[in-house]
């Protein structure tokens, strides 16, 4: 049987999951059973990251031992998972997901040390100074320069470190790297990421610093108790840990059958902003291990590393200091209280909407519509309507189309057409097997509403409705004489709804089982997570045998009612979340910085600032402490003027910055922003800024940028938030 081996990244345990986090899960549950639909035997893998002083700190906070801290913060995504629908493994579960944590798990330990010293044996890995700035709240080097720098993620100004510690000379990698891109062109997907992997390693690799000496929590270094393995072996060795690799002992089973089965897939599904470090640094770990190897021991490399985008809250990021931070659980509860299958839907959805790959944007607006154009009225409605007159007018048994099919010379039954459908299931398949869930969804609901009764002869309408409509079985049902055509067209309506249910499964588990079980009482048409994709047929469906109890499996939503309830659900759990992470642990970022954003003019408030304050935004004034007040002559130096923005780029290699034009009065100044993680620049262009227009001009990532625009940082993220006005203002006009 081929094998399947699939992870997700494993979660940072500082909060709780949010819609976004529980997306990358949703995608690899939705692949797992896809897969295994497919007929691959499935290992599927999440967990937790465990590594890091920001944990560290969280805990004694809280005033808990680490351990137990990072403990109960695993129950927060074991939880969720359950809450959605995705099972834990278990020998009748096979494909359910297993569970990996790493800087304690003494398994994980033993693998990380094994790497660490098959990397060093081979030669890649020297101690030597180490001097730059760190961030420590987002554990992230900064600079590698000893000059002051603030985080380019959180803005606070970063720390001075200076340490002896261990390097993994990445350098070397570069050759081998590009190599493998160009012979596995799948390594990387989508395309466009592939390309920025690429240009990144050409662009050259530096050695990077794989140990720490400054942090108490983590793996030690094998032999240099000083120091703690750097997070980055620590996280990645996590993917074969959690697949019973136990270092230089005989690994589980699974770990030859999933990884070092030559034939297995190995894909790592991940977010975007983690890229980097699964495409280059990992492979080049791996490699680095196998030069220490014999020719049997060697490690494969994944087959496929697919990063996915973000979820936006109606195309802004999701903050907590926003306010809009969207959790799965109250969105499925508030469906499920109107009788919707609120785990598929929700699923269903996410999936639909998005392109996995590209960002996407959450709405409670998008999710009840998409829900009742789709599922209520699509699906929902053609499976009930079917079934309700199988039931009716059929003795609830599946009728048969023979005669129809006798009477109308053969055509219904022509190899013909059973030959184009299965085409079209086979369409569907490649959409999934290449990640592309939104295609193939869409071909399925094409296959239910068009293709019912497309090709059918005698009918014009191409869909199922219509094809109803034109043979009117209803109408037909009172007299025997007409029984042979009541009959056939409700066979053809009936297999439509059986292939949906079987294609739609991998995403909406739990609703077309219950489909399936309408479809049929009998043992005759299996489980349908045993359905095979491959093996799919035309005309599955065997007249005689009985169907099930009709039933609404997706009710039709009243708008403006579960939107309400979608938002008073959401509003009652936000309330709750206080005491569901309190229990165990604090909020990362100080209470009081919080309430500090909350209180400044433009701080959590959204896009525009209050109309009185558009002069006062540009100051500080929150911050300003008494002994460090400034003389208005100190303020006026700074020159700061309306900017229109007429152009905005990204800028290659620099995944925060974007390089823009800015019209500020008779002159068009270029300013380097580090907003690219926030703002899309096809969305800046035409948009009022405050440009800081009597700066120095720098040199960012070797652009050169002449002025600053002005925003406030929000959030524990340090979410940038542009400065901009609410009345119109031309540009040049200077800020006083
Ligand atoms: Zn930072």
């Amino acid at each position: 049987m081929k094998k399947f081996f699939l992870t997700t990244p494993i979660y940072y345990p500082n909060a709780r999951p949010h819609v976004g986090s529980a997306y990358t899960t949703i995608v690899c549950d939705a692949l797992a059973r896809y897969k295994r639909m497919c007929g691959y035997d499935v290992a599927f893998l999440t967990g937790t990251d465990e590594h890091g002083e920001k944990l560290q700190r969280a805990a004694d906070a809280a005033g808990v031992p680490v351990e137990k801290f990072v403990a109960e913060k695993r129950k927060l995504f074991t939880k969720l998972w359950d809450t959605l629908g995705i099972p834990p493994y278990s020998a009748e579960n096979p494909a359910g997901y297993r569970f990996v944590h790493t800087s304690q798990n003494p398994d994980h330990i033993k693998s990380v040390q094994w790497m660490i010293e098959q990397a060093r044996k081979a030669g890649y890995i020297e101690k030597k100074k180490y001097e730059g700035r760190y961030c420590i709240y987002d554990e992230r080097y900064v600079s590698d320069s000893v000059e002051p720098a603030n985080c380019d993620i959180c803005g606070r100004p970063a720390e001075l470190i200076s340490e002896e510690n261990h390097f993994f000379k990445l350098s070397a990698f570069a050759d081998r790297l590009l190599e493998l891109y160009e012979k596995q062109p799948k390594f990387v997907l989508p395309d466009f990421r592939m390309n920025e992997v690429k240009s990144f390693v050409k662009s050259g690799l530096r050695d990077i610093s794989i140990s720490r000496r400054r942090l108490k929590w983590g793996i030690p270094w094998p032999d240099d108790p000083e120091q703690v393995v750097y997070v980055w072996y620590d996280a990645l060795t996590s993917y074969l840990t959690g697949i019973g690799f136990r270092g230089g002992d005989k690994p589980e089973p699974d770990f030859e059958k999933y990884w070092m089965d030559p034939d297995s897939e190995r894909v790592h599904m991940i977010g975007k902003d983690i890229l980097r470090f699964h495409a280059v640094y990992w492979p080049a770990f791996l490699m680095a291990a196998n030069d220490a190897l014999p020719a049997d021991k060697k490690l494969p490399l994944p087959k496929t590393i697919f990063a996915h985008g973000w979820i936006y809250y109606e195309q802004d990021k999701m903050s907590k200091s926003k306010g809009n931070v969207v959790y799965p659980e109250p969105i499925v509860e508030a469906l499920n209280s109107f009788g919707a299958p609120g785990n598929d839907a929700l699923r269903y959805y996410l999936l639909r909407d998005t392109t996995l790959g590209h960002d996407a944007s959450f709405s409670y607006d998008g999710l009840v519509d998409r829900y009742n154009s789709d599922l209520a009225n699509g699906l929902g409605n053609l499976a009930k309507r079917t079934l309700d007159m199988t039931k009716r007018y059929c003795g609830g048994v599946i009728p048969d189309a023979s005669d129809l099919n006798q009477k109308t010379g053969g055509a219904w039954f022509d190899p013909r057409v059973d030959a184009s459908r299965k085409q079209y299931a086979d369409r569907i398949s490649s959409a999934y097997e290449n990640f592309q869930f939104s295609a193939a969804l869409e071909l399925i609901w094409t296959f239910v509403i068009f293709y019912g009764g497309q090709g059918s002869p005698g009918v014009e309408s191409a869909d199922a409705d219509g094809f109803l409509s034109a043979f009117q079985p209803w109408a037909k049902a009172a007299d025997p004489a007409q029984h042979w055509l009541v009959n056939g067209v409700l066979y053809l309506t009936l297999e439509p709804v059986r292939a949906a249910a079987v294609f739609a499964h991998p995403v909406m588990p739990e609703a077309t089982r219950r489909i399936w079980a309408q479809l049929g009482r009998e043992p005759y048409l299996g489980n349908i997570e045993d359905q095979r994709f491959p093996d799919w047929k035309w005309r599955g469906l065997i007249p005689g045998k009985s169907i099930g109890v009709p039933g609404a499996v997706f009710p039709r939503l009243d708008k403006a009612a579960s939107l309400a309830r979608l938002k008073e659900f959401a509003e009652k759990n936000l309330g709750a979340e206080t005491s569901i992470e309190k229990g165990t642990t604090v909020e990362q970022q100080p209470e009081g910085e919080s309430t500090r954003a909350e209180q400044q003019p433009t701080g959590g408030t959204g896009f525009q600032p209050a109309k009185e304050d558009t002069t006062k935004t540009a100051v500080p004034q929150a911050q300003a402490s008494a002994d460090q007040k400034i003389s208005i002559e100190d303020f006026a130096k700074v020159e700061m003027r309306v900017g229109q923005v007429v152009a905005a780029e990204r800028i290659p290699k620099a995944d925060r910055l974007l390089k823009l034009q800015v019209d500020v009065g008779g002159e068009v100044r270029q300013v380097c922003a580090g907003i690219a993680e926030y703002y899309e620049p096809e969305k800046l262009i035409g948009m009022k800024v405050v440009v800081v227009t009597n700066l120095q001009p720098r040199k960012l990532r070797g652009v050169e940028s002449n002025g600053m625009i002005v925003a406030a940082s929000v959030g524990e993220e340090g979410r940038p938030v542009l400065a901009t006005f609410a009345e119109d203002v031309p540009n040049g006009a200077r800020l006083k």
